[in-house]
């Protein structure tokens, strides 16, 4: 069987199985694709690929501490690679740095070379829905309705030296984190695979975090991007009942698994 994990320890996870089903239908695999909801690491081992729902991310990164899984999960996206979607308060553990909110701190898992703001749409903007072209599907098909809910954005993706000073929340560097090799090369390309436009009228603030509130016009933020085997999506496509992000990760999916393979083949060689 080809195992996909969905991280269950707070927020959106049975969701996503739902949709992960859903987009499983029809789909060619060499093995029958069956999908756990991950609390242990025990569970996680099994996994081939793995998603982090939505939820809160300080509330996820502190259960995740206390099940002992924080280390697994790094050495599972960092080291193994395995392929990794976090969506929302998941895209903001898989980020490399994140600003501070009033709670403070928290741990991130990291793999996305990326700074986030979370929380960045303002009060009257907490919630809403905004039609998003996605990179990978073709140029005529329908939007994807992209649920934002108390969401981050990608505010700057990172240089290779990362000089941010105002960071205040990182994912632990390689040293820091002991003996497992970073096989993230420096230059790694992080993919922008959507954007959110949307007007902001004059006077409207443009984030919570800037506060800046000027003549209005229109803002472009970064809502989804993949670095690797790493896919984060500041919004929630498990709450909709469109399985075409699902469809098209479980098929990269796969593809990473038959890359494994091939590669495994060469060695023995
Ligand atoms: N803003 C939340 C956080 O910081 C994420 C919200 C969400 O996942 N819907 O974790």
């Amino acid at each position: 069987d080809i195992t996909v994990g969905v991280l269950a320890l707070q927020g959106a996870f049975s969701e996503h199985i739902q949709l992960l089903q859903k987009a499983a239908i029809g789909l060619e695999s060499p093995q029958p694709l069956i999908f756990i909801l991950v609390k242990t690491p025990s569970e996680l081992a099994r996994c081939s690929a793995l998603i982090i729902p939505g939820g809160e991310s300080t509330t996820m990164a502190l259960i995740a501490e206390r099940s002992n899984l924080l280390e697994p999960l790094r050495d599972f996206v960092k080291a193994d690679r395995r392929p990794t979607w976090g969506t929302c308060a998941g895209m903001i553990l898989l980020s490399e740095a994140a600003n501070r909110t009033k709670k403070g701190g928290q741990e991130l898992i990291g793999g996305l070379s990326v700074r986030v703001n979370r929380n960045h749409f303002g009060r009257q903007m907490e919630s809403f829905e905004a039609p998003l072209q996605l990179s990978f599907l073709a140029q005529d098909a329908p939007p994807f309705s992209g649920v934002f809910i108390r969401a981050p954005i990608v505010e700057s993706i990172m240089p290779r030296e990362v000089r941010d000073s105002d960071v205040e929340v990182r994912a632990p560097t390689k040293a820091a984190r002991g003996n497992v090799e970073s096989v993230f090369a420096d230059d790694d390309h992080v993919e922008v695979i959507a954007e959110l436009r949307r007007r902001v009228l004059p006077g409207e603030a443009l984030s919570v975090a800037d506060g800046e509130r000027g003549n209005g016009g229109d803002v472009s933020s970064i809502v989804a991007v993949r670095q690797g085997n790493v896919v984060g999506t500041s919004f929630h496509p498990e709450l909709t009942s469109d399985p075409r992000i699902h469809r098209w990760w479980l098929e990269e999916v796969l593809k990473d698994l038959k890359r494994r393979e091939e590669l495994l083949k060469e060695l023995r060689v």
